[in-house]
């Protein structure tokens, strides 16, 4: 299977986890959320599918997503010989494995109709699902329902209003990475997701621009002038992708299948020859990639403070315990402070006249 996000960093997050344990720090990096925000059938749940690189999520033309789902993925040890162990856990089942991942779609399905209804009901309860690979970043990744305008079925009038806040309480947070997600055969220029993410990242400084959708655009147009920021300029940028399509879907078609199929697409397409960085998959684990490395370099000098502290602790301690010497009342001197030093309040005094006696 493949798994775009994490390729790059794994490696350096896992030389400092293994620094960190040999110190026996409970110092390690915390990396920051990602969710996505967009409007109902964006292409959310699609983008990141495709960049775990497993199919489990729930995902179709109608409302899917209808609470949030907070997907934490959890790097295990590769075993090395090729057969690795895949699985998820949910908090709800008291962590009960599921090593099928039709099995955890089915449910995520089941679980959300157990909270918000069969009937399109939306709730702000999470979901809480953990998914073990070693094929994957210690990162949180959450699945957020899609912006909607007009109420359907179960759910209430103020139905707008209920998914903003519940967006926002996601994204609002400092630590957390956008994908602000929009698609490419609808007005970019009004993209919701943009809008929201401009609300909760006024500086762009979390935000990436994900435009889905590039194969079904009306012929004759294209995305670049959005790809090259000339319709809303975006700090970080944007990166245009090609998902699975419903009727790929349908056909059972895998994320490998997908990916394949979408850089033929991009160099089928002479308009985004020259806009390689910004188109596919790929290039979007690539960026969060990135933004994920600044994240560790921006936490690393405050590790580094913590373990000089924890050094200069130790290094007094072990002055503490006097010189290296050779001479026996020397060594012995040495030996009952170190004693002494153990055995705090206990009375020494006997077994030091005992030494010094020897000694002399
Ligand atoms: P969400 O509601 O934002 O999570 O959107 P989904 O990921 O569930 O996708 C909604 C529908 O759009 C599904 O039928 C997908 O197959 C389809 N879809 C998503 N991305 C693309 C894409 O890039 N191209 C095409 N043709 N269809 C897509
Ligand atoms: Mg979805």
């Amino acid at each position: 299977t493949t798994a775009p996000l994490g390729h790059s960093v794994i490696p350096i997050v896992n030389k400092l986890q293994d620094i960190f344990s040999q110190l026996g720090s409970q110092s390690t990096i915390e990396l920051p959320q990602v969710a996505v925000v967009g409007s109902q059938s964006s292409g959310k749940s699609s983008v990141l599918e495709a960049l775990v690189g497993r199919d489990f999520l729930p995902r179709g033309n109608d409302i899917c997503t209808r609470r949030p789902l907070v997907l934490q993925l959890v790097q295990t040890k590769s075993k090395g010989d090729g057969t690795e162990d895949e699985w998820g856990e949910f908090l709800h089942l008291n962590g009960k494995k599921f090593f099928d991942f039709n099995e955890i779609r089915r449910e995520i399905q089941a679980e959300t109709e157990r909270e918000a209804g069969a009937n399109k009901g939306v709730s702000d309860k999470q979901i809480r699902l953990k998914i073990f690979s070693p094929n994957v970043l210690d990162i949180a990744l959450v699945d957020l329902p899609g912006l909607t305008k007009v109420p359907v079925g179960d759910q209430p009038s103020d139905i707008e209003a209920r998914i903003r806040t519940m967006i926002m309480s996601y994204i609002k947070r400092p630590s957390c990475l956008i994908l602000a997600v929009t698609p490419a055969n609808s007005d970019l220029a009004n993209s919701d997701a943009l809008q929201m993410a401009g609300m909760a990242d006024p500086d762009g400084y979390r935000t990436i621009g994900v435009i889905t959708k590039l194969d079904i655009m009306d012929r004759g147009t294209d995305a670049c002038n959005f790809l090259l920021g000339k319709v809303i300029p975006l700090r970080l940028g944007y990166v245009g992708v090609v998902n699975r399509s419903q009727e790929d879907i349908m056909s059972r078609r895998t994320i490998k299948d997908a990916l394949v199929a979408e850089e033929k697409f991009f160099r089928s397409r002479h308009v985004y020859n020259d806009l390689a960085d910004r188109c596919g998959v790929p290039q979007l684990a690539k960026k969060l990639n990135q933004i994920l490395v600044r994240h560790i370099k921006t936490v690393l000098p405050g590790l580094k403070t913590r373990i000089s502290a924890a050094l200069v602790t130790v290094a007094k301690e072990h002055a503490s315990y006097g010189e290296i010497t050779e001479s026996k009342a020397g060594q012995g001197a040495l030996l009952l402070n170190i004693l002494s030093k153990y055995s705090e309040g206990k009375d020494l005094n006997s077994f030091s006249s005992m030494i010094e006696g020897k000694n002399e």
